[in-house]
């Protein structure tokens, strides 16, 4: 039968819940158990997909097409379980649901409420995880305990453990334990007030997290176990580790899985972290960097394009190197400009985007990586401002655009896919999820994938016009990789570069710390191999006195 582990957080927020919960979700796939991650977002939206990437970071996007909280790509990185829309729940969408049953005349006339109907619904969004194939359903719920929003969710949760039964379910609670540098101490009292809080709520913690700036003494946990009523060895370290994919390693020394097995009666034998492990130790020990830029419009906040970071990150640590990022601001590079903003840096990627914010500053990049040799990939948008670049320089056609950033171009080399065809095939709506696409024998795109047929993730409206196929083609651009039927350019290369490669899809969705994602392999692995300018400046010389 499935078990559940619900996870709360306290004291502050941005306390690394997520990180806990995906860390959690690890240890027990080490274990040999089968895991689902969930994430209950507190907030009215209905999904993350409208929400603007500066105040709420990436949408994080599900093979079955699900624009979820950024949280989802954690628990997948650390997990390497693919995740579908079901394990995202928002409060907005639980009220959606209830309210469209209301209207449906589902509920008989009754008075509709939080209690049971809101509860209810959660609980059911909850429990659709579980099932034959699952061991453990680990739940986070988002905010911290005292939000008004939150209420809901923690009497859902409280509810749900009478329901399946006490045993069945663990709570685990995630605080902060501050040190005070006038004191020289570590304080227990917002972790004790948090835990009240939790316990006035019904909710009490079988296991408390404790995050810190440092290891906690034995004094410490004996302090919380006493004041919060659980068992020392349920309170489990966790101070600050330097890297995100160490935690889990940490939470494993402290007990946390150990724990959590013995208390839901899950005999298995220790997490097999081995492999991780290696992962880990080789992130730690690159010394040597390799720069990569990442040229967009949300750089002041780089949550937004935290799957890039992620993936760059794993290709590098791959490669035995260490990631020197760049953040290039699309929105202040013209022309002109753009060789002052990259110069020196060893490769360029042009992420996802929506809207005409920074797309010249796009292009100027992706010309600057043409022109100079500069390792490029081009992810979604990074691909459609790689063609219109292409199309204004090579093919001369000056207005070359997306028809998303001026409607009335002369070219419109990206369009929607209805005013190709005539027929709405894609209605104008944005093309979601998992979609599969053929590589070219011989392609760039096809020998780092190592197969024919590859799978990838996508969110966007925009295609490549098929009426500007061969024009491209005949300025040296493979269109390396299509969809099944040919109809859709998923993949393009430059032949005559180092590294220009793009795609229409999201390839930073499935980049795994311990599996990192062929495409940016290439092009980490193209940026270092990339002579430093230094480099080239001698060989010149040399020439010149030979
Ligand atoms: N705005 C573009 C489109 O909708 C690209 C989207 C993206 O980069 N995710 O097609």
């Amino acid at each position: 039968m499935t078990k559940y582990v619900f996870v709360t957080g306290g004291v502050v927020s941005s306390l690394g819940k997520g990180i806990t919960a995906a860390s959690l979700g690890r240890l027990l796939r080490s274990r040999g158990l089968r895991v689902v991650n969930q994430k209950l977002d507190p907030y009215i939206n209905v999904d993350p997909g409208t929400m603007n990437p500066f105040q709420h970071g990436e949408v994080f996007v599900t093979d079955d097409g699900g624009e979820t909280d950024l949280d989802l790509g954690h628990y997948e990185r650390f997990t390497g379980e693919a995740l579908r829309r079901g394990s995202n729940v928002t409060a907005g969408s639980i009220y959606l649901s209830v309210i469209q049953k209301e209207r449906r005349g589902d509920y008989l006339g009754d008075t509709v409420q939080v209690i049971p109907h809101i509860t209810n619904e959660i609980k059911s969004r909850i429990r659709k995880l579980g099932g034959e194939e699952i061991d453990v359903v680990i739940t986070e719920v988002g905010g911290t305990v005292g939000d008004i929003e939150s209420l809901p969710f923690l009497e859902a949760i409280r509810q749900f453990g009478n329901d399946v039964g006490r045993s069945e379910v663990q709570y685990v609670h995630v605080t902060l334990v501050p040190f005070i540098a006038s004191s020289d101490e570590l304080k227990t009292k917002p972790t004790q007030h948090s835990v009240a809080e939790l316990r006035s709520h019904g909710i009490h913690p079988d296991v408390i997290v404790v995050r810190s700036d440092r290891a906690i003494d034995d004094n410490v946990r004996r302090k919380i176990s006493l004041f919060c009523d659980v068992a020392p060895k349920a309170v489990i370290a966790a101070p600050d580790a330097d890297d995100i994919y160490e935690v889990p390693l940490v939470l494993n020394r402290g007990g946390l899985d150990a724990v959590i097995c013995e208390r839901l009666g899950l005999t298995t034998g220790p997490a097999d972290l081995s492999k991780w492990e290696e992962m880990v130790k080789k992130t730690r020990s690159a010394t040597e960097k390799v720069s990569i830029g990442i040229v967009g419009k949300y750089v002041d906040l780089p949550d937004a394009y935290l799957s890039v970071v992620e993936s760059l990150r794993h290709a590098a640590a791959a490669l035995g190197r260490q990631l020197d990022l760049r953040w290039v601001p699309s929105e202040e590079m013209t022309g002109l400009l753009a060789a002052s903003y990259l110069e020196g840096i060893d490769g360029i990627v042009v992420p996802g985007g929506f809207g005409s914010r920074g797309v010249e500053g796009k292009i100027a990049a992706i010309r600057y990586a043409r022109e100079n040799g500069v390792p490029f990939l081009g992810l979604c948008l990074g691909l459609q401002c790689a063609v219109i670049e292409i199309a204004r320089a090579e093919l001369g056609y000056a207005d070359a655009n997306s028809t998303e950033f001026d409607p009335t171009t002369s070219h419109p080399v990206i369009d929607l896919m209805e005013s190709q065809h005539g027929v709405a095939d894609m209605g104008g709506t944005m093309r979601l999820g998992r979609y599969p696409a053929k590589l070219d024998e011989g392609s760039k795109v096809r020998s780092l994938y190592g197969q024919e047929v590859v799978y990838e993730r996508h969110r966007h409206r925009w295609e490549v016009n098929n009426r500007y196929r061969r024009d491209l083609e005949s300025v040296g651009v493979r269109l390396s990789g299509l969809s099944p039927d040919d109809n859709l350019v998923e993949f393009i290369e430059l032949i005559d570069h180092p590294f220009f490669v793009a795609t229409q899809a999201h390839p930073e969705f499935q980049s795994r710390p311990d599996v990192p994602h062929p495409l940016f392999v290439g092009l980490v692995r193209a940026a270092i191999q990339r002579p430093a300018p230094s480099d080239a400046e001698i060989d010149v010389e040399q020439l010149t006195r030979e």
